[in-house]
């Protein structure tokens, strides 16, 4: 196996990134050393990808970055800093070379985050609007439903999201997904949970 195959099947860049002195946050956040990042903007797993400068790769491109190596070499440097070993003799052509399929490029990639967390706080808002009507108390002594509460707390600073990604520039918008990326996940989960259960009470 080539030192591209090794590495590839045994270390993530995340394991890579924190062996040469990367904190990653529980949310699996860093600070991206590729530009001055004062907040977490890199979300780094399998490979590693920064929401403010728009850096992304796998385990060996992070090595080759950050020690400004070639790709083999930065290979060679992971499996020697991590013990593993690989053919020496069948590892001339590098096989990252060959194109599987045209990569999406950064911007498409930056674009696609975007509309996913935009589609997600548009169902969420109207759920929120829903909410607020739906679970209004009936009477002055009813206590307040959760939902109802949800709705008011929330209803301002998702429209307020919302104006950001449309009308905000690159910045606010890459900040806004490097922070909310997370929670948006965790609001669609709910939402489709939420949904499933209302289609099972129809039945
Ligand atoms: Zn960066």
């Amino acid at each position: 196996m080539s030192p591209f195959d090794v590495v590839r099947e045994n270390v993530t860049a995340r394991q890579v990134a924190e062996y040469y002195g990367l904190k990653v946050n529980r949310n699996g956040m860093a600070c991206c050393p590729f530009h001055d990042d004062r907040s977490p903007s890199m979300k780094i797993d399998n490979r590693y990808y920064c929401f403010g400068c728009l850096a992304k790769g796998d385990a060996v491109d992070y090595v080759a970055r950050l020690f400004g190596l070639g790709p083999k070499d930065a290979a060679e440097k992971i499996c020697a800093d991590f013990g593993l070993a690989y053919d020496r003799d069948r590892h001339g052509s590098p096989p990252r070379a060959k194109p599987i399929k045209p990569k999406k490029t950064d911007e498409q990639l930056f674009k696609e985050a975007e509309r996913y967390v935009f589609m997600v706080l548009c169902d969420y808002h109207d759920m929120l609007l829903k909410w607020k009507t739906e679970y209004a108390p009936k009477s002055p002594d009813e206590e307040f439903h959760p939902y109802f509460i949800e709705a008011l707390r929330e209803i301002d600073h998702v429209e307020y999201l919302l104006d950001t990604l449309l009308d905000g520039d690159i910045s606010d918008r890459a900040f806004l997904l490097s922070e909310y990326g997370k929670k948006v996940q965790d609001i669609e989960k709910r939402l489709r949970r939420i949904k499933e259960l209302a289609a099972g009470c129809d039945r």
